[in-house]
């Protein structure tokens, strides 16, 4: 009937009159996000990467250059790839993080920002400068070993690069990822740890 729907109608006006907001005044507000919310801002430790460039291989937009050169050092000094561009074009990315999961050695992180309004697309792009310079505060998201020791990246404090690991490895002086020394044992110093399952976490 007309009348019956029409007093439906304003009982369903009604409730909602009374209900309280679910939205927030942003920005004075914010809601509170999940440590695995996957933002842009990507978080990237270069004392952890090696230029291996499995990141740029598996994204699968193409968005992530990677240009390196050799450091001059033998891998067995300790050696890796300097890296000269590190750029992701993060106006084309859809937040995929497979860039993340291909990372081998945890240097690779989603980010926890989301704040990124730009006037022009080129000033989309993330650059190996603002990268080395951000804030290390990686979301949790694929990175267990940031759940297991509590991790918040909203809790407001930065992460070291020897932190956040899924690996525990002794490192050197150089404090370099992609050599695996032990330090205490000078007999072991050139030899590199055998990357063997008790060594996992
Ligand atoms: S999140 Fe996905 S689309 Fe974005 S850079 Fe990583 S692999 Fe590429
Ligand atoms: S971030 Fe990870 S996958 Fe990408 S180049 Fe560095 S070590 Fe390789």
């Amino acid at each position: 009937m007309y009348g019956k729907g029409l007093i439906k109608g304003l009982f369903v006006t009604l409730k909602n009159l009374v209900r309280p907001p679910f939205t927030v005044q942003y920005p004075e507000e914010r809601l509170k996000q999940h440590p695995r919310f996957r933002g842009e801002e990507f978080v990237w430790y270069e004392e952890r990467c090696t230029g291996c460039a499995s990141c740029a291989k598996y994204c699968p937009l193409g968005i992530i250059r990677i240009v390196t050169e050799p450091s001059g050092t033998s891998i067995a000094q300790g050696g890796k790839y300097n890296i000269e561009t590190f750029d992701i074009d993060i106006g084309r990315c859809m937040f995929c993080g497979l860039c993340v999961e291909a990372c081998p050695y945890d240097a690779l992180f989603m980010g926890s920002g989301f704040e990124r309004g730009k006037y022009r697309r080129k000033d989309l792009l993330i650059t190996v400068d603002e990268l080395r310079t951000a804030a290390k505060k990686p979301s949790t998201w694929f990175r267990p070993q940031l759940e297991r020791i509590g991790y918040d990246p909203h809790a407001g404090v930065p992460i070291s690069w020897k932190d956040v690991g899924r690996e525990k490895w002794e490192w050197t002086k150089k404090d370099k990822a992609g050599s695996r020394f032990y330090e205490a044992d000078p007999g072991q110093q050139n030899k590199a740890v055998k990357n063997s399952g008790e060594e996992l976490l």
